[in-house]
């Protein structure tokens, strides 16, 4: 969704967007499973900025990093953005605007802002970069290949049982 500064108001207009491609993150081994929210409320400062201030809350599905087994996330950010065209006043912005890590400047060489692009970004930030299914998890059986936690994997436990066991799990952290 592209909206260009005309469009929003002084007093705070509000944008959401539907799951689309923004949302596609397939590629990294992650699918969205629900959005809950994904919304901004824009606010014009002047006729070139625009202050940008959003949630997003969502439910993503991703492998866990020891057995693979799905693990649902839950995301659930806001965020806040200057938006501005008035690139030679970024310095004295940072300054006086964004004291606070949280605070994003964006800079654009036209009056539209991509509030996909917006939540896209938000979206790659927000994701964990790796879970696991339980604190506990002990991984892939060496030999059958199943996750050790499942039912199906019945290999002996004389290997989980040895002395060098423990050392294992904690090489894979
Ligand atoms: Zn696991
Ligand atoms: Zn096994």
């Amino acid at each position: 969704m592209r909206v260009t500064f005309g469009e929003i108001d002084k007093s705070g207009s509000r944008f959401s967007v539907e799951k689309g491609e923004w949302s596609d993150l397939d590629e990294t081994g992650v699918s969205i499973q629900d959005i809950k929210i994904a919304e901004v409320v824009a606010r014009s400062r002047d006729a070139e900025s625009i202050d940008l201030t959003g949630k997003l809350a969502a439910t993503v599905r991703m492998g866990c990093a020891r057995c693979g087994e799905p693990v649902d996330c839950i995301i659930d950010e806001e965020f806040y953005y200057l938006v501005t065209m008035q690139e030679e006043s970024i310095a004295g912005i940072t300054e006086k605007e964004c004291s606070n890590e949280e605070c994003d400047i964006l800079y654009l060489r036209e009056p539209v802002v991509d509030i996909d692009e917006i939540f896209r970004e938000q979206l790659f930030l927000a994701v964990p970069q790796k879970v696991l299914c339980s604190s506990d998890c002990s991984g892939i059986c060496p030999d059958c290949g199943l996750p050790k936690n499942s039912a199906e994997c019945n290999c002996s436990e004389d290997r989980t049982n040895s002395p060098f066991a423990i050392l294992k799990t904690l090489k894979k952290d």
